[in-house]
């Protein structure tokens, strides 16, 4: 079974994620725990929490698949040990907030080495990051987006995501998100079923696909390669429906959150729709 929503807004209070997941018909949803653009924010209420879990019975989806994902300014792999324990403090706060919530998994962005340190001491710094986060927490899943590989930001090659995960001492811990768009402009195609195979096979072999805990799916504005992370409706960028076709029908995509980020909410409904029914019986 395939679980396909998108990235709704929780402005207002988290508990309207849920509300705003059920008006466009989503089976999954993403949202952000707190404020994206704050590093720490006043704790939830428990008038929220309980309309939280109020909202979200009513849509009846599980937990398994929501995938929150963190604030951009967290940076796990900073090159200066401050900023790296500030990301890493930032991004406990979000754990906790996941805790509180009942979600399982958090989704976020591996890291930039801001051109000081080299991408493996960048690596290292991340993997040695998410081992202090496992440390002091319990059981939230950490859930590594794969990026376009725009200015230094690392993640953009499987390779970067087995490194992080080889340095991970509990794996049971860490998960890996494909962003369909990064995939596509860090250089990996998916337009054809021979491209398409030879990408996941190869994300098998290097990655594997057992960490695979949620997709993120986007067309693509920039071309294959391009290396720049800019989104847009299905069907309209570079990539095109086939991969789509190929992802809704690819059994290494059930039962995980599938969230659309593209960049117009207003025929989100009707893309959700077409996705399904891209399904094959
Ligand atoms: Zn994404
Ligand atoms: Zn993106």
């Amino acid at each position: 079974m395939k679980y396909v929503g998108a990235h709704v807004s929780a402005s207002g209070g988290v508990f309207n994620a849920p509300i705003n997941a059920r008006n466009i018909g989503a089976k999954a949803f993403a949202l952000f725990v707190k404020n994206q653009r704050q590093w720490r924010v006043k704790d939830l209420e428990t008038k929220v929490i309980d309309r939280w879990f109020k909202e979200l019975e009513e849509t009846g989806i599980q937990a398994k698949h929501i995938l929150p994902h963190d604030s951009y300014l967290i940076n796990l792999g900073h090159p200066e040990e401050e900023k790296r324990e500030k990301s890493l403090d930032g991004f406990l706060h979000e754990i906790e907030r996941c805790e509180i919530l009942k979600l399982d998994r958090l989704n976020f962005h591996p890291g930039s080495h801001l051109r000081k340190i080299t991408e493996d001491e960048c690596l290292d710094r991340i993997a040695l990051s998410l081992n202090q986060a496992i440390d002091a927490t319990k059981d939230v899943k950490l859930v590594i987006e794969n990026t376009a590989g725009q200015g230094s930001n690392l993640g953009y090659k499987f390779e970067h995501l087995a490194h992080i995960i080889d340095k991970v001492e509990d794996k049971s811990r860490i998960g890996v998100c494909i962003d369909t768009c990064h995939m596509f402009t860090a250089g990996y195609d998916i337009r054809t079923r021979e491209a398409y195979d030879k990408t996941w096979k190869e994300f098998d072999e290097v990655v594997g696909r057992q960490y695979l805990m949620g997709m993120h799916l986007n067309d693509s504005k920039p071309e294959l390669g391009s290396r720049v992370d800019r989104h847009d409706s299905l069907g309209v960028g570079k990539i095109g429906w086939d991969a789509f076709k190929f992802i809704m029908n690819d059994d290494r995509m059930d039962d995980i959150p599938m969230v659309l980020e593209t960049i117009d909410e207003e025929i989100w409904p009707e893309e959700i729709q077409a996705l399904y029914n891209l399904v094959e019986k």
